[in-house]
This record gives structure tokens, C-alpha cells and sequence, in this order.
């Protein structure tokens, strides 16, 4: 059976930076399982695997653009510290969920001093050219209840 929208894919997968430092692997823990073409994946690597099989293993370079997309400036902002003043911990490099021009988002604290902290709101592999090293575990009809619910049920499903 080929990969095409509405199959449910198991693969397992690295990411890598252009230079091939790993990001991020589901080799050591369980394959990754989502429902193709209902927007789960970034499009580059949705349309690499369109048409790929069980036991097919690849690489994809994928442009930044069909991956997370490119940077934004506009979504590092500085704002007051006392906004986040119920935070004990706040440091560099921790999530928050905030509000910002353009809703409530995950933003990245990349700066802070005395009165205030710099958030960034691009995800983190924004503006990244990045390689993906595929292997196809399994591909097989989406149930009617998964494709109702836009997502994979595993053993048992998923309880709604
Ligand atoms: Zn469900």
C-alpha cells in the first residue's frame, strides 16, 4: 500500500540541520503515527512521502520555506517583566505561553534584565534549511473514527 492522503503512516525519522547535527530522532522511542495529508507533517516532508511504501528508507533535504517557514523579526518582542511576575523560575531559554499581536502563543524567552524580557515567537527551526532520514514502518487505512477525530488511535483508541 502506498503512502496517499487519508492512509495512517508509522515512520520513524531524523532531523538534521543542513550540516547533519541531529535535532531530533524517534529511533530510540516509538515511530511517529499520524493520518497523511491532514496537515500533521510540514508540506515538504508530506509531499517526500507521497507515494513511498513499507521498508522504503530515504533522505529529504527540505528548505526552510516547505519546512517551518522563515523567520519573522516581528515576533521578538520586549515586554515587561511584571507581566510574567507569577513565574518563579523565569530564566533564558524557557517556554511560556503569552499573549502577543497575533494571539496567544508559545514565545521563547531570549533575553531578560532587570525591568524586562525579550520573547521570541518563531518556532524553533524557523528559518532552517533541514534534512529528514525516513524509514516507513507501516501504512494502512485510516478508520472512520480517526478520520472523524483528524488523528491516529492506538491500541484500545483513544478513550473519545
Ligand atoms: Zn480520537
Amino acid at each position: 500500500m502506498k503512502i496517499a492522503n487519508n492512509k495512517v503512516v508509522n515512520m520513524h525519522y531524523a532531523v538534521m540541520d543542513k550540516d547533519e547535527n541531529l535535532i531530533d530522532s524517534s529511533y530510540d522511542h516509538k515511530p511517529l503515527a499520524f493520518i497523511h495529508g491532514s496537515g500533521f507533517l510540514i508540506p515538504g516532508l508530506e509531499g517526500a512521502l507521497e507515494g513511498k511504501q513499507v521498508g522504503d528508507s530515504f533522505i529529504v533535504d527540505i528548505a526552510a520555506e516547505d519546512a517551518y517557514g522563515e523567520r519573522h523579526d516581528g515576533l521578538v518582542q520586549t515586554v515587561p517583566k511584571a507581566l510574567f511576575a507569577s513565574i518563579d523560575d523565569l530564566d533564558v531559554g524557557m517556554q511560556l505561553r503569552a499573549q502577543t499581536d497575533q494571539g496567544e502563543q508559545t514565545v521563547i524567552v531570549i533575553g531578560m534584565d532587570e525591568e524586562e524580557i525579550t520573547v521570541d515567537g518563531n518556532h524553533p527551526l524557523a528559518g532552517m534549511d533541514l534534512k529528514f532520514d525516513v524509514e516507513i514502518i507501516e501504512v494502512r487505512d485510516a478508520s472512520e473514527d480517526e478520520l472523524a477525530h483528524g488523528h491516529v488511535h492506538g491500541e484500545g483508541g483513544c478513550g473519545h
